[in-house]
C-alpha cells in the first residue's frame, strides 16, 4: 500500500493538493486543492448527489448558509458537548488528544501530561462591526443543523412524507487539537450529509438500510471490499446525540480508520430545536393520524475522506518495460480527466486535426490535451493521474478519419471512427457504473 508520503508528493508534483498558503509556510490542517484536485472533489459530489438525491424520490437537496444564529449551537448542544479532551506536554508544551494518546507520557517527547481539559472544536467569529460576545457566531462544525433548523420550511415546500430525507454539501471547519496525516484531519473540510427523517420504531432497520447502502456506494466508486468494514461504536465514544453509530472504516496505511459515520440521532436535534426556539416541529402522518417528532438516521461523510480514501485505494505500481508505471486505477467518473487527446507529433495538418477530435470530446467529458515528449511518456503521465481513456491521433487518422482509444487498466488499444468517438467513450463511461 502507498505511503502518505509517497501520495503527498505525487499530489503536489501533478496538482492534486497544496499545503494552504505555501509561500508563508503553511497553515496547520488546511489545504489547496490543484486543477487535478479541484475536478476529482467535483466528481465525488456529484456521484454522492447523483445517488443520494437525483435518483431516489425520497431526498430533496438544502444548501444552509455557514454561519448561523448562535442560539443553534446551544440547541443543538455543541456549545456544551462538541469537546475535545485536551492534554499538554509540561516540557515541550505540544498539545494531544488524550483519546488519540497510547500512554500517558508526550508522544513527542517522552515528558509527563497535564490533567485534561475540555476544548470546544468550534470555530469563533463575530458577526457586524462589534468584536464582542453578544455579536459572537460559530462557523458550522457541521451542515446538519441546517437541515434541522429548515426542517418545517423543506416540509411544507417539498410536500414530503416521511420516510424522507434531506441532503446537503458544504463545508464544516473544526479546530482540531492534532490536524494531519495528510488531508483525513483537517481543520475546513466539506462534508456530505443525509438527515433521513422516519418513523419512530423503524430507525433501526434505516439504520442498517443506510449503512448497507453507503458501504455500497464507496465500493461501487472507489474501494475495494477487503479495504473497507464496519465498526459498531460503542456507547462510550458515541457523540451525545446519538443511538447507534456504525463507522464505515477504511484500511489507511496508518491502519483502520473512519472514512464515513453512519447515526441514529434519534429525535434529538428536532426535539431540542422545538424547545429552544418555540416552534412546533412535529410531523404529522397521515397514515396513522398520530403527531411525532421524526426519528433522523444520519449518513455523514467528508468529501476530503473519501478523496484520500479512493487515492489510497486507486494507487498501483506495475512493471514495465521503463520500469515501473504508476498507475492512479480510479473510477472512470471520479477520475479528474475522463479523456486525453494525444498528437503523435507536433506536425501540421495533425495538429490541427488532433484540435477538432479534442473540441468534439470537450463539451461531453472534461478532456485535456498533451502534446509534449514521446507518447510512451504521455501515457504515463496520464497513467499517473488516472485518465481512463486516452486518444491517439496519428497520421493514418488524416487518411481513414479514425483515431486509436487506449484503455488505462486493459491497457488494450482500438481503432474508432471519430465520428463514434464520443458514443464510444459514453458507453465504456455507462458500464463503469455496472
Ligand atoms: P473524530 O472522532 O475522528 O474526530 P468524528 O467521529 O467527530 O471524527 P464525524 O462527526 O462522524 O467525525 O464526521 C463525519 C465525517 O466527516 C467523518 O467520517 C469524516 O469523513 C468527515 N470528517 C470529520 N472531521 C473531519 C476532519 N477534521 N477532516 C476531514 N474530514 C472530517
Amino acid at each position: 500500500m502507498v505511503d502518505l508520503d509517497t501520495l503527498f508528493s505525487l499530489c503536489k508534483r501533478r496538482g492534486f493538493v497544496y499545503p494552504s498558503s505555501e509561500i508563508y509556510g503553511g497553515f496547520g490542517g488546511f489545504w489547496d486543492y490543484g486543477p487535478l484536485g479541484v475536478e476529482m472533489k467535483r466528481n465525488i459530489r456529484d456521484a454522492w448527489w447523483r445517488e443520494t438525491v437525483q435518483l431516489r424520490e425520497d431526498v430533496v437537496g438544502l444548501d444552509a448558509a455557514i454561519i448561523m444564529n448562535p442560539k443553534t449551537w446551544e440547541a443543538s448542544g455543541h456549545v456544551k458537548e462538541f469537546v475535545d479532551r485536551l492534554v499538554e506536554c509540561n516540557d515541550c508544551k505540544q498539545r494531544f488528544r488524550e483519546d488519540e494518546l497510547e500512554s500517558m507520557s508526550c508522544p513527542a517527547c517522552g515528558g509527563a501530561l497535564s490533567q485534561a481539559r475540555l476544548f470546544n472544536t468550534m470555530f469563533k467569529t463575530f458577526v457586524g462591526p462589534v468584536e464582542e460576545d453578544a455579536a459572537a457566531a460559530y462557523l458550522r462544525p457541521e451542515t446538519a443543523q441546517g437541515i434541522f433548523v429548515d426542517f418545517k420550511n423543506v416540509l411544507t415546500t417539498s410536500r414530503k412524507k416521511i420516510p424522507f430525507g434531506i441532503a446537503q454539501i458544504g463545508k464544516a471547519f473544526r479546530n482540531e487539537i492534532t490536524p494531519g496525516r495528510f488531508i483525513f484531519r483537517s481543520r475546513e473540510f466539506e462534508a456530505m450529509e443525509l438527515e433521513f427523517f422516519v418513523r419512530p420504531g423503524t430507525d433501526e432497520e434505516w439504520w442498517r438500510y443506510w449503512l448497507d447502502q453507503r458501504v455500497k456506494w464507496h465500493v461501487k466508486y472507489g474501494v475495494s471490499p477487503e479495504n473497507i468494514r464496519v465498526y459498531e461504536v460503542p456507547a462510550t465514544d458515541r457523540a451525545h446525540y446519538s443511538k447507534a453509530t456504525g463507522d464505515i472504516q477504511f484500511k489507511y496505511p496508518f491502519g483502520w480508520g473512519e472514512l464515513e459515520g453512519v447515526a441514529d440521532r434519534t429525535d434529538y436535534d428536532l426535539t431540542r430545536h422545538g424547545e429552544v426556539s418555540g416552534e412546533d416541529l412535529t410531523y404529522f402522518d397521515e397514515e396513522s393520524g398520530q403527531r411525532f417528532i421524526p426519528y433522523v438516521i444520519e449518513p455523514a461523510v467528508g468529501v476530503e475522506r473519501t478523496f484520500l480514501a479512493y487515492l489510497i485505494n486507486a494507487y498501483h505500481e506495475e512493471p514495465d518495460k521503463e520500469g515501473t508505471r504508476v498507475v492512479l486505477k480510479l473510477h472512470p467518473w471520479i477520475a479528474p480527466y475522463k479523456v486525453a487527446v494525444l498528437p503523435l507529433s507536433r506536425k501540421e495538418p495533425l495538429v490541427q486535426k488532433a484540435r477538432e477530435v479534442s473540441a468534439l470530446l470537450r463539451p461531453h467529458f472534461m478532456t485535456t490535451y498533451d502534446d509534449s515528449q514521446s507518447i510512451g511518456r504521455r501515457y504515463r503521465r496520464q497513467d499517473e493521474i488516472g485518465t481512463p481513456y486516452c486518444v491517439t491521433v496519428d497520421f493514418q487518422s488524416l487518411d481513414d478519419q479514425q483515431v486509436t482509444i487506449r484503455d488505462r487498466d486493459r491497457m488494450t488499444q482500438e481503432r474508432v471512427p471519430i465520428d463514434a468517438l464520443v458514443s464510444t467513450v459514453q458507453q465504456r463511461l455507462a458500464a463503469s457504473l455496472g
